[in-house]
């Protein structure tokens, strides 16, 4: 019996397990990963490798431990170390002794044909047809999407919210209602229960919430343990959020397209060059969330992370250009709750009084006027 399993980036698992489920084969569905996923990580993977690579090689192991033989991955097109990542991966976990099978997906516009053949043989080892794995792929899609304004709608409601961790709790009911949801139908209905049930947690319409934009790479963007449930915490410390990243939205500008036209023009004339992962967004969607009327950005790299040590080097002349504060964040294995909150508590004071003073100055050239 083929067992396939993937890594887990946030609440997107949930999409994929849809579809591996589909397409008839057994699913080993990845645990969220926690500090014991990345102490395996660490364990084998090599000191320098970035922390996306030590916590999903983490996962892979306990995945492979379960009883997994089939990993389906997404491979990068550098120049990075993103490129290296599958293959390195597979290495690794060989020498330890799991014998498997890993089948790495390059972005299809890097080798169209290298993508088709790998889908080919996936289909092959499913006995599915290509209309039933299209049908499947809707689905699963509509099921990504779908997760994204979940997600979305929490971040929008939870700094209004009377009862703290309200939001939260509506939202974990909500991803085990689209769970369960399968068709394209039972998808669109669950969309509207759980739509009505965030809008129904009880909120204080009078507080003025901050608005931060969230920029930086993929994986510790997306998964909550990586980045310490952020959209959580200035949730609850009064911010709403907005990541540059949403999978569904990513994997059609950037994953089957060759990303956004403004955000990479908007970065042009600081970072005129694409860097490997996501260094080159980070600048533009700054100058982006600036130009929205965002009161402050805040980066999360992976500690050794280039191409957001290369955007992090640039970023103060942004924010300097476009009146934009920006709080850094590197995140390692080392990196602890505790001294992050106290990070984003003082960013949060910070913005608030930058906006109070605004506002005031504003009050008084009106009033000079009159
Ligand atoms: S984008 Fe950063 S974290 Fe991801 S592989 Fe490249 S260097 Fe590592």
């Amino acid at each position: 019996m083929i067992k396939v399993s993937f890594a887990h980036m946030g609440y997107s698992y949930l999409g994929f397990k849809q579809l591996v489920e589909d397409m008839g084969f057994e699913v080993v569905v990845p645990a969220s990963p926690s500090p014991a996923t990345l102490d395996k990580g660490v364990q084998y993977a090599p000191e320098f490798a970035c922390i996306p690579f030590k916590t999903v090689l983490g996962t892979y192991v306990e995945v492979l431990e379960r009883g997994a033989n089939l990993i389906i991955t997404s491979g990068g097109v550098g120049p990075c170390r993103a490129g290296l990542y599958g293959v390195l991966q597979e290495k690794i976990l060989r020498d330890l002794g799991y014998n498997f099978e890993m089948v790495i997906f390059d972005p299809p516009l890097t080798g169209l044909w290298s993508f088709f053949t790998k889908l080919r043989k996936i289909l092959k080892k499913a006995k599915v047809s290509w209309p039933a794995f299209i049908d499947a792929l809707r689905r699963a899609w509509t099921k990504l999407k779908l997760l994204d304004e979940l997600e979305q709608l929490s971040t929008s409601i939870r700094p209004y919210e009377i009862k703290r961790g309200e939001t939260t709790r509506i939202f974990h009911r909500c991803l085990k209602i689209a769970d369960k949801a399968r068709s394209l139908k039972e998808i669109e209905d669950a969309r509207q229960e759980c739509r009505g049930l965030l809008l129904n947690v009880q909120r204080d319409p009078e507080r003025r919430p901050l608005k931060i934009g969230i920029i930086g790479e993929i994986y510790v963007l997306l998964e909550p343990f990586m980045n310490l449930e952020i959209e959580k915490t200035l949730g609850e410390m009064g911010a709403i959020t907005h990541r540059s990243i949403y999978l569904a939205q990513y994997a059609k500008t950037d994953v089957l397209a060759h990303g956004t036209e403004d955000v990479r023009q908007a970065a042009y004339p600081y970072l005129n060059k694409f860097l490997g992962g996501h260094g080159q967004n980070s600048v533009g969607e700054t100058i982006i969330y600036a130009k929205n009327g965002f009161d402050g950005v805040v980066q999360i790299s992976p500690f050794t992370c280039i191409p957001e040590m290369v955007a992090k080097s640039i970023l103060p002349k942004v924010s300097r250009d476009f009146g934009i504060p920006v709080l850094c964040l590197n995140i390692d294995e080392q990196t602890g709750r505790a001294g992050i909150e106290t990070r984003l508590e003082a960013f949060t004071d910070l913005l608030r009084q930058r906006r109070e003073k605004m506002e005031a100055k504003r009050n008084a050239s009106l009033l000079l006027r009159c």
